[in-house]
């Protein structure tokens, strides 16, 4: 398993609800908070390595043994509240920051690993991280919601990351989108329907 970088297809697909949570399923969250560990991230969504399913991974203490480890299942996101603005990351796009602004509150439904249900509200940098994830999930990355003028700052980074993925696609490091496209149906068949 590894973090896949923007502009991978992956990254852009509309993530499928979970029917059937395996022992491979729990490994795989397992190995989801390893990687987020080892790149210092506090949150990873199941597309950014690969999974096109809706399944995220939160601890904001990016530390193992530390904090809360959460696991958000078929995340249902409702009543946003308020807004305010922040610095955000992304570990598809390492390195790359800018300010995005969000509801500072947001109403969440999902299951844990467990199964357990979850319903609850989140504030503040909690919800943010929730929602970056969420995102995710959806196909959509934090660079679809920064403003012109941050964009232009980051535009060059952008570029690398975009480039890079060009020359891995040319080397065969990264599949066809045919090849993905192969991919994502086998994980859907397997976990979604
Ligand atoms: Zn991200």
């Amino acid at each position: 398993m590894e973090i896949i970088n923007f502009p991978h297809p992956t990254l852009r697909h509309t993530s499928m609800p979970i029917i059937r949570v395996d022992a491979e399923l729990r490994k795989t969250v397992g190995e989801m908070f390893d990687l987020m560990y080892a790149a210092k991230g506090i949150g990873l969504a199941a597309n950014q390595v690969n999974l096109p399913l809706q399944l995220f991974v939160i601890n904001l203490a990016a530390e193992k043994g530390k904090g809360e480890e959460m696991v958000f299942i078929n995340p249902v996101l409702s009543a946003p509240k308020g807004s305010a603005e922040a610095n955000e990351g992304c570990l598809s796009l390492a390195g790359v920051e800018a300010m995005v602004s969000r509801p500072d509150q947001i109403h969440v439904s999902a299951y844990d690993i467990e199964g357990n249900t979850i319903d609850r509200i989140y504030k503040g940098f909690l919800a943010r991280v929730i929602q970056h994830e969420y995102d995710h999930i959806k196909g959509v990355m934090f660079i679809d919601r920064i403003s012109e003028s941050e964009k232009r700052l980051v535009d060059g980074e952008i570029e690398a990351f975009e480039l890079e993925f060009e020359a891995a696609r040319q080397s065969g490091t990264i599949g066809s989108d045919a090849d993905i496209a192969l991919h994502i149906k086998a994980i859907e068949d397997r976990y979604c329907r």
